[in-house]
């Protein structure tokens, strides 16, 4: 199947040593102790994952079953042990000593700081886990977690642990409608939200959106749980609403946690809809705590002198295995912001990460292009010599922001993390351990160990590394930290993941990659993303990483467009560095054209390029191909823009304004 494959048309030769300093303090140091690790788990697969349960979950009871694969693919892993999540994220810190470390650093947008020990935060958990049980909330009942980027997020999302809840954090910038499907599927008890939250000097009208989705429906709310926080004016609803800190007051801190079997759901979350409705993935107790501790551990190498930050927010999953459980699981310190990166100015990253002296830095390219564009004055202009680590998911990286993190943010010493997990796998699963593993700009290198990824064809065979040839991403064995289904729709869950190759159960990422000689993975993009030009498939990922390179260019997006003759033409969607109106377009549009061909060759040459001010990005800021293959073939959008920020930009890509 020749014309099947897919071609990798970029080449980046860079490779970049682990620094000697890192090395010699990680924790996982040198490619052999990575590769012994990677061995052993290859050789006994449950071995090595019941061992690492073993270490680092403070069980309940004990499991004596490791994965059970009995009904596939409904795994289970430990499924005879049982535990608390909350209990392993605070009170063991505290019962060791640790009662007294800094569990969450928070700042607002308009300045204000709020700090939490573990011993506070446990505080806080039993007296929520209290109010919630006396709203009748019961094991396995689901809450639903509306809420701004304050501490009280992640303490709900813990108190729903301690009891046994499942949660479903929904992120606070969907609108009253998207919240309305999300409470409906789940079934929800009980909200947890806030009057508003703050983000660019505006207030977000959180407290509302819960009101108009309940004035729709939602027959399964009882009750409604409001912190203060924004101070806007909002409506009451006598009976059903309650203030987060009058029922706080009320509450003892005393709530024993709830152990509750391996399998238990601890939260259900919707992905972010990229590629079409969102799916609710379940998560479960167990296996997830465990891929969150081992990932906080090889890939963040996180130590007790660490100040930790992930700028995710808790509404994606990133903030929930990164900030709400990961972090609090292994007892770090972490930094917490809520607002807008650019306000008072585009330094206001680096300027909490100088005061508080963050070490691990964790954030999306998106971010980085973002900020890359305001120039290096800002992250100049602050002491960042703390840093000693740095990170990136959501989307490929380019090579050119990925050189500008390791130069102008990490002062060339911090080895950068590019992590490659997905809602679905609960953390990471290929990224490079940072004392271990040699970098490339772009590549996510290789999988933890315990993961067996791999890039296969059409049937399921695995594609030779170092042919420059991608296939489908896929893990050949289910890891402890995965999904265990959708929830209320287990079709959906064997259709989505597990159904694409005959006779074999293999977890189906939904991406393209391609590995190199080095055996080294590169992310292509969505399988949907593939571009056919001529009988050549590219990943778009590759033409975008060459137009970005361009010095004018500060993002872009390509796609395909059905095209008689090549099958595809190529289009691409461009922002420009600084302002269209002091640019000459046309020349403009041949001079990136002239350089495409220079960077990879002809074939990528884009056909056609539009300039705009901004891509149309989902919520959590990914760019949505979807929508522009639409708009690239001319045909009218009919697609759900609603979760755009931006809703004027489809006309600019329109070419309408
Ligand atoms: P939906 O599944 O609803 O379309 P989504 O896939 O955008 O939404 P997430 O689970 O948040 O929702 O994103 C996971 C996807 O993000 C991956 O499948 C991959 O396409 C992309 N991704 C994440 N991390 C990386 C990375 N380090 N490199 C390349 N791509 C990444
Ligand atoms: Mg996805």
């Amino acid at each position: 199947m020749t014309d099947e494959t897919l071609e990798t048309v970029l080449t980046e030769n860079r490779v970049f040593e682990v620094p000697a300093e890192f090395a010699e303090h990680a924790r996982i140091a040198g490619m052999e102790q990575y590769l012994d690790m990677a061995r052993q788990a290859t050789q006994d697969y449950e071995g090595f994952w019941a061992e690492q349960a073993r270490q680092e979950i403070t069980w309940s009871k004990p499991f004596s079953q490791v994965l059970d694969e009995s009904n596939p693919p409904f795994y289970k892993w430990f499924a005879d042990g049982t535990l608390n999540v909350s209990y392993n994220c605070l009170d063991r810190h505290i019962e060791a000593g640790n009662g007294d470390r800094p569990a969450i650093l928070w700042e607002g947008e308009p300045g204000d700081t709020r700090n939490f020990t573990y011993a506070e935060l446990l505080e806080e958990v039993g007296k929520l886990g209290n109010a919630l049980k006396s709203y009748g909330v019961e094991k396995g009942d689901r809450v639903v977690i509306y809420m701004p980027m304050v501490p009280e997020a992640v303490v709900a999302m813990q108190a729903c642990a301690r009891i046994g809840a499942t949660h479903s954090v929904v992120f606070g910038g969907f609108s009253a409608e998207a919240l309305k499907d999300r409470i409906e599927d789940a079934g929800a008890k009980v909200v947890i939200t806030a009057d508003g939250g703050i983000r660019g000097g505006k207030t977000v009208a959180l407290k509302k959106n819960v009101d108009r989705a309940l004035n729709e429906g939602c027959d399964t709310v009882e009750h409604v749980v409001v912190l203060q926080r924004a101070e806007n004016e909002i409506d009451w609803t006598e009976g059903r609403d309650v203030w987060f800190r009058e029922i706080m007051e009320r509450e003892s801190a005393d709530c024993a946690p709830e152990p509750v079997e391996a399998e238990h759901p601890l939260f259900i979350l919707y992905t972010s809809g990229s590629t079409g409705k969102p799916k609710g993935v379940v998560h479960s107790s167990a296996g997830y705590l465990l891929g969150a501790i081992t990932s906080m551990k090889w890939v963040f190498d996180i130590g007790e002198d660490d100040v930790y930050w992930c700028t995710a927010d808790v509404g994606w999953i990133t903030g929930h295995t990164y900030i709400a459980y990961g972090p609090m699981a292994v007892g770090a310190t972490q930094v917490m912001y809520e607002g807008a990166p650019t306000v008072p100015d585009p330094g206001r990253l680096w300027s909490i990460a100088e005061r508080t002296g963050t070490t691990v830095f964790y954030t999306a390219p998106t971010a980085i292009r973002a900020l890359m564009k305001q120039g290096d004055e800002w992250p100049n202009k602050h002491d960042l010599s703390k840093l000693r680590l740095l990170g990136t998911v959501g989307e490929p990286i380019n090579p050119a922001a990925w050189m500008w993190y390791y130069q102008v943010i990490g002062g060339g010493r911090c080895p950068i993390v590019d992590t490659w997990w997905q809602t679905e796998t609960g953390s990471h699963m290929i990224s490079p351990l940072p004392g271990a593993v040699p970098l490339k700009p772009g590549s996510c290198t290789l999988p933890l160990p315990g993961v067996m990824a791999d890039v296969v064809d059409e049937e399921g065979n695995t594609v030779e590394p170092g042919s420059h040839h991608g296939g489908l991403l896929v893990l050949r064995r289910p890891v402890p930290s995965m999904l265990r289904t959708v929830w209320g729709d287990d079709q959906r869950y064997i259709d989505t993941y597990w159904s694409h190759f005959p006779d074999q159960y293999m977890y189906l990422a939904g991406d393209s990659a391609t590995r190199d000689e080095d055996g080294y993975f590169w992310i292509l993009g969505r399988i949907d993303d593939v571009i056919n030009v001529s009988g050549h498939r590219m990943g778009t990922m590759e033409v975008e990483s060459a137009l970005v390179a361009h010095d004018k260019v500060a993002e872009a997006a390509v796609v395909g467009r059905p095209d008689e003759v090549k099958g595809n033409s190529i289009f691409a969607f461009v922002i420009l560095q600084g302002k269209r109106e002091d640019e000459d377009l046309e020349a403009l549009r041949e001079a990136l054209r002239a350089h495409v061909t220079d960077e990879i060759g002809a074939i990528a040459r884009p056909d056609e390029i539009r300039f705009a001010d901004a891509l149309p990005k989902t919520r959590s800021g990914k760019i949505m191909r979807r929508l522009l293959r639409t708009i690239a073939s001319g045909e009218e959008v009919t697609q759900d823009i609603s979760t755009l920020e931006d809703e004027n930009v489809v006309r600019q890509l329109q070419g309408k304004a």
